[in-house]
């Protein structure tokens, strides 16, 4: 049997597909002698140049991998692929359809069943067995939607083949640049508006010793980047610090991309984490206002916070702290706190994501309650809740360009403090100036952004005549000039 799995990626996601191999790693394990290919394709590319590959293929079974990002297109696809292909066998999996998996098979009649939670064995027994016993599987029969019982987690996921150990991903491949890892799945938190503890509510570790081969391989060939797919990376700090100890031993030059719990850091993992040229870690807090944190289930404490933060500029990490606009209790205002206690830390970089109210989570099931209000359609974006109207959520949505230009541009970082300190005035108010004084220029192609900073000394003038802080001014400008 001809099997071939797919997706529609991000163009700047990273080139390696994981769950398909790990996919095509089992099926292969349950019966060598099927034929598995995996093609990916991105966002730009056209539909009828992405059917042409997957027809090329000559698959009875195709699966598709289905996020946020690619559902509509997907759904495209596989309408276009039926007409053409009747005979071809769709199946979808991933976390955009396993909580939707009956409204998904209602509406499109193109796919064939969906498998939902981790798919790797409820996939493989599919196709080998069809979909009646196989738990974990939604289908339609007789026109009726059939959901057969849940799947319970994998006990040992280092039953999954190792993608990179068996050959699957060729690292020779120079194309590849960024190569994503787990050495875990699943999460022990339980944040309402995240969907992935729900397929995974437990952690299980990928045996250390699988790791560690697969890190001195995968570090042999020198990619740009590994990057750990796990959901809190030092969620187990004692095994977080042998990780990094075996990323040390076998680098040859990468970057270690992670997402990290801030208040879990000490001076040794930051200083590991130094040494494992971790240059790209992602440290998601999304609100410091308590009533927030509480509705979202998700807790900060905030002198650890700190201590951690403090470990990783000492040795001038770079990392990124996530904050998200529409929350339940979180106000304009209250986001604005957040920013500034935020900034007062000196981080390397602050963002702030739209919530994506996802199927299958418990904030989509109590949006109403906090009148949060959103797209129906993906990627499900709010747009206003009992605590931010409208108009302050597209506020916001200015707010990062202007954290852009003044703080993580570097360019105007250093006069941002100053005028803080000297006038008195919140970072949080200047990135609000900023945004109101840059709306005055039109906007220009790809040079505007240095254009931006050619004008700064006309912002700080601005700045200096809004507080009526005059004497700034010359203070200001010479450090300013500098910078440029
Ligand atoms: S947001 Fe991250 S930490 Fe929270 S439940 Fe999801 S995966 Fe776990």
């Amino acid at each position: 049997m001809k099997i071939l799995l797919s997706s529609v990626c991000l163009e700047s996601g990273t080139d390696i597909q994981l769950s398909l191999y790990y996919l095509k790693g089992y099926i292969l394990k349950s019966n060598p002698s099927f034929e598995v290919s995996i093609h990916c394709f991105t966002e730009n590319q056209s539909v009828p140049a992405i059917l042409r590959k997957i027809i090329e293929a000559k698959a009875q079974v195709i699966g598709f991998s289905c996020y946020l990002w690619n559902i509509k297109k997907t759904l495209h696809i596989c309408r276009r692929l039926k007409e053409i292909r009747p005979g071809v066998k769709i199946i979808l999996g991933g976390p955009e359809v396993s909580p939707r998996a009956e409204e998904i098979l209602a509406q499109e009649k193109a796919v064939d069943a969906v498998v939902r939670g981790e798919g790797e064995e409820s996939f493989a027994q599919f196709i080998q067995a069809g979909p009646d016993q196989i738990r974990g599987i939604s289908f339609r029969k007789d026109k009726k939607i059939v959901n057969t019982a849940d799947r319970p987690l994998l006990r040992n996921v280092g039953k999954v083949p190792s993608p990179y150990l068996n050959g699957l991903v060729d690292l020779k491949d120079k194309s590849i640049k960024d190569v994503p890892l787990e050495t875990m799945r699943g999460c022990s938190f339980r944040c309402g508006y995240c969907y992935y503890h729900k397929n995974f509510p437990y952690v299980r570790y990928f045996p250390l010793s699988r790791v560690e081969k697969e890190l001195r391989l995968i570090l042999s060939h020198k990619p740009h980047e590994v990057y750990l797919m796990d959901a809190t990376f030092n969620s187990n700090p004692q095994r977080a610090k042998k990780i990094l100890k075996m990323f040390i031993r076998y680098n040859r030059g990468s970057n270690l991309h992670v997402e990290l719990k801030t208040e879990l850091v000490d001076e040794e993992m930051a200083r590991l984490l130094c040494q494992a040229n971790a240059y790209n870690i992602e440290i998601g807090i999304q609100s410091t206002n308590p009533r927030t944190l509480k509705a979202i289930n998700r807790t900060l404490d905030k002198a650890r916070f700190r201590k951690g933060i403090r470990a990783l500029n000492k040795l001038k990490l770079y990392y990124e702290i996530q904050l998200i606009d529409v929350l339940p209790y979180q106000s304009y205002e209250g986001l604005k706190n957040s920013l500034d206690w935020l900034y007062s830390l000196h981080p390397a970089k602050v963002v702030i994501f739209r919530l994506a109210v996802l199927a299958g989570t418990a904030l989509r099931e109590e949006a109403a309650d906090f009148g949060i209000e959103y797209d129906h359609r993906p990627p499900y974006y709010a747009y206003k809740s009992n605590a931010m109207n409208e108009a302050e959520v597209k506020k916001i949505e200015k707010f990062s360009y202007a954290m852009d230009r003044l703080y993580d541009s570097q360019f105007f970082q250093k006069t941002l403090f100053a005028f803080k300190k000297n006038a008195g005035v919140k970072i949080s108010t200047i990135l609000e100036d900023w945004a109101a004084w840059e709306s005055r220029f039109k906007r220009r192609p790809a040079d505007y952004p240095e254009f931006l900073n050619r004008k700064s000394p006309m912002f700080l003038a601005y700045l200096c005549r809004r507080y009526a802080k005059a004497a700034l001014y010359e203070k200001l400008l010479p450090g300013l000039l500098k910078g440029r």
